[in-house]
Formats: structure tokens, C-alpha cells, sequence
């Protein structure tokens, strides 16, 4: 007998015929002697409704009744799947996040999970063999009380931080496609499952927009060791051979992984904008000069190019922002134009960030190199480049995105045949 965790996300648990399904999982798991704990998203497009009538509400509203109004939506699914699951013979229980407690930090709208108390789910487990379903995304701060949530994509995080809690085998993420794929597969079809995935990888490929999962559910995974399995949903549970492993990919340590590839995924991202900053005094001091400001703006910059200066007296320096933070990047290098000292500022939102994520890359040299060749030969012209140990990020015309990552992943010969 083991203890497990299982995640539905939105589309799982999107209608009452979903919900029924997902119950047929959870009693699978109960009818082959498991200890389960679920945590339930809430019904799809349920979340973006309620963030839509905050904004119609006031455009600048409160944080904290914004964590009021987007924390209901995963309250409604956890009740009525342990409804189903008692209507199924299935002891079951509903919890929100302030009654295990779920403790959170104070940052409204993207809270931290500081300490979940599985003490209860545990004791009923064990007395009465009953199934939680814990309400995903939400928390309690620890000295308000007042209700947080984790930020979009939450409930992957609730998961994850639940199954370190309760000490679980597994923790399997249920969602609407059936594992972590080489790219998104709605915009490459020929993208492969990977049986197997590590943690440092699936954490570059969340960050740089893969969005299968949230990226401080892998953080959590990573520190905790726990075991995360990605998998379908859109199976009826009883076509599952319980003695067979179902298709799904394990995000596990990098020393499970047997046959590591110099690329395993590519990722994209189109919620990023550029800055150029045109003729710009080329001296000391002067990359402080604009990054102090935007940093202490509480912007985040990423890719950042300086050209060679042609004439030795001035430069361009090209940047990125999150796209959210694109007029606001700019007015504060308007204000700080005189301390700088440039000719213009130049932008553009229609750009898009492709990544090429592999922990092989550690040991081959040359792997970008290849992807500019490709992509000039597709007449892509790359704006701007960044690279770390495991990964290289190229920024191009957002037009251009589908075409560059279905020629990258040939290009790594990533391809299903
Ligand atoms: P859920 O509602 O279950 O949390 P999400 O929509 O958050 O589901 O995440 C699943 C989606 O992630 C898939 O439908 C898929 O389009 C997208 N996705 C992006 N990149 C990948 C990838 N590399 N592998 C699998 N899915 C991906
Ligand atoms: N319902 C929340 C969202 O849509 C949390 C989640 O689904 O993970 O962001
Ligand atoms: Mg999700």
C-alpha cells in the first residue's frame, strides 16, 4: 500500500461528466489498496472568469480581495468531487486551503506555500480510509488568516508541496495531455513523450513558457525529491491495466535517466517585450545607470545585447521585459534619460523568446551554433541571444515562432518518426 497525490487541472474537472471520471480514477487508485489525497483545479475557464470580474470590478483592485474572488472557483470542485466520490461508495472529504491549514506567505496573487499540515488527512486516512480533496491554488497567509493564492497555475505547486508533506510515493499530475513533450504538441505535431524527464530540465522548460507546469511545482519536486508523474485524464479509468506503468513522463533526478539526449525539449515564449536603447553614451557607469532604475522598478530584465560600439563614442543596448511590464519599462527610461544619456528608445511587443533546453549541452560545444545556421536558412533573423550551462534562448519575430521551434526540433532531431 502506498500514499499517493493526485492532481486534475481545469479541462479534467471541467463539467460534471469530467468530474465523475476523475472520480472513476481516484476509486481505482482507493480499490488497489492506496492512501489518496487529490487537489482539484478549478473547472476550466472558472479561474480567467473570475480574474475578468475583478478587473471589470476595478481596474486597480486589492490583492487581497482578488485572492477572495479567484480562490472560489477550486472550492466549488472539491466539494462536488467528494459528493461524487461518496455517491460512488468512496469516503471522501473536501478541504480548503485554510483547513489543513495551508500556511502561505503575504504576497497576494502569487503566495508561497510556507507549511502544509497533513496531520488529519494522515489520522483519516488511517481510521476511516477516506479520500481529501484539498481545493488547489490557495493558502492562508500565516498572521492575516486572510485567503492567498499561488499565482496562475497554482494547483501543480499545491500538489507537489501536499505530496512532500504527507511523505507520498508519487505524485501524479493528471492533465490534458498524456506527458511532458519534447515542445507543446498543439504547435508541433510531431513533438515525442518523454518517458523521462530531469528536474532541472523541466524547470528550464517551465520557465521558458512550457506551461504543463507550474514552475515552482518543480522547484518543490527538486528539493523534496518528490516524484512527479504527468499524465492523461482523457482515459476512462477502467481501461487502465493496473499491472501495466501508464504512459506519462516521471520528472525524476538526472541520475534515472539512462539515455540523456544533448537536446530533450524546446520551449517558447511569447509574453516577453524588447528595448533598444539607441545611441547610448558607450562609458562607465552607464549599464547601471539604466538597469538600477527598471530593477528598482521591480522589473525583471532578461536577455540583454550591447553592439560594438562603430563610432567609440555611443552604442545600442537591446533588452527584454516581461511583456506586462513593457510600458512601464519605458517610462522609467524615459525619466532616467538624462543620467543615461541616449538618442531614443525603441520597442517591440511582437517578439517571441524560443529555448532549446538539454542537460547534454554541459558536454557538447557547438549546439547553438547549429540553431542560427537553421534558422538563417529559414530567413529568421534573431534579435537577440542568451545561453546558460543547460539552455540557449533566441529572441525573434513572434511571427516567425511555430517555424523556428518546428525547425529547431528537426533541427535536434527531435521529431517522432
Ligand atoms: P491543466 O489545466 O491540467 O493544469 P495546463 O493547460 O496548465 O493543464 O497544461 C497542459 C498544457 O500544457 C497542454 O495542453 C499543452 O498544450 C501545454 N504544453 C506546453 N508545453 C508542453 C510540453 N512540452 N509538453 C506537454 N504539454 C505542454
Ligand atoms: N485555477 C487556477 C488557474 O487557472 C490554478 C490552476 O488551475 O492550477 O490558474
Ligand atoms: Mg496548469
Amino acid at each position: 500500500m502506498s500514499r499517493l497525490v493526485l492532481k486534475f487541472g481545469g479541462t479534467s474537472v471541467a463539467d460534471m461528466a469530467r468530474i465523475r471520471s476523475v472520480a472513476g480514477h481516484v476509486k481505482r487508485e482507493i480499490d488497489a489498496g492506496h492512501q489518496v489525497a487529490v487537489i482539484v483545479s478549478a473547472m476550466a475557464g472558472a479561474t480567467n472568469q473570475l480574474v475578468a470580474w475583478c478587473r471589470e470590478a476595478a481596474a486597480l483592485h486589492d490583492a487581497r480581495e482578488y485572492d477572495a474572488v479567484v480562490s472560489s472557483g477550486e472550492q466549488v470542485t472539491a466539494g462536488l468531487l467528494a459528493i461524487v466520490l461518496e455517491g460512488m461508495g468512496v469516503n471522501a472529504r473536501s478541504w480548503q486551503g485554510w483547513q489543513l491549514p495551508v500556511l502561505t506567505s503575504n504576497a497576494h496573487g502569487t503566495a508561497r506555500i510556507l507549511d502544509i499540515n497533513g496531520a488529519e488527512l494522515l489520522k483519516r486516512f488511517k481510521e476511516r480510509q477516506e479520500v481529501a480533496v484539498v481545493a488547489g491554488f490557495q493558502g492562508i497567509h500565516k498572521e492575516t488568516g486572510r485567503i492567498t493564492t499561488l499565482g496562475r497555475g497554482g494547483s501543480d505547486t499545491s500538489a507537489v508541496a501536499l505530496a512532500a508533506a504527507i511523505a507520498a510515493e508519487r505524485c501524479d499530475i493528471y492533465t490534458d495531455v498524456d506527458g511532458v513533450y519534447t515542445a507543446d504538441p498543439r504547435v508541433v505535431p510531431r513533438a515525442r513523450r518523454l518517458d523521462r524527464i530531469a528536474y532541472e530540465e523541466m524547470l528550464e522548460l517551465a520557465s521558458l513558457g512550457a506551461k504543463v507546469l507550474q514552475v515552482r511545482s518543480v522547484e518543490l519536486g527538486m528539493v523534496h525529491n518528490v516524484r512527479i508523474f504527468v499524465r492523461s485524464s482523457f482515459v476512462e479509468a477502467q481501461d487502465i491495466d493496473p499491472h501495466a506503468t501508464p504512459p506519462g513522463t516521471l520528472i525524476c533526478g538526472e541520475e534515472e535517466i539512462m539515455e540523456q539526449q544533448v537536446v530533450t525539449g524546446i520551449a517558447f515564449s511569447k509574453d516577453e517585450a524588447q528595448i533598444s536603447i539607441r545611441r547610448v553614451q558607450d562609458k562607465p557607469g552607464v549599464a547601471a545607470a539604466i538597469f538600477g532604475p527598471l530593477a528598482e522598478a521591480n522589473i525583471n530584465v532578461d536577455m540583454i545585447v550591447q553592439n560594438v560600439s562603430a563610432d567609440g563614442a555611443t552604442t545600442d543596448v537591446t533588452f527584454t521585459v516581461p511583456a506586462a511590464d513593457y510600458q512601464r519599462a519605458t517610462d522609467v527610461l524615459v525619466k532616467a534619460k538624462p543620467q543615461v544619456g541616449y538618442e531614443r528608445v525603441d520597442g517591440a511587443n511582437d517578439v517571441a523568446k524560443i529555448s532549446v533546453i538539454g542537460i547534454g549541452m554541459r558536454s557538447h560545444a557547438g549546439v547553438a551554433a547549429k540553431a542560427f545556421k537553421a534558422l538563417a536558412q529559414k530567413g529568421i533573423n534573431i534579435r537577440a541571444i542568451t545561453t546558460s550551462e543547460i539552455k540557449f534562448s533566441l529572441l525573434i519575430d513572434a511571427n516567425y515562432t511555430e517555424l523556428a521551434v518546428r525547425t529547431l526540433h528537426s533541427l535536434y532531431e527531435l521529431d517522432d518518426k
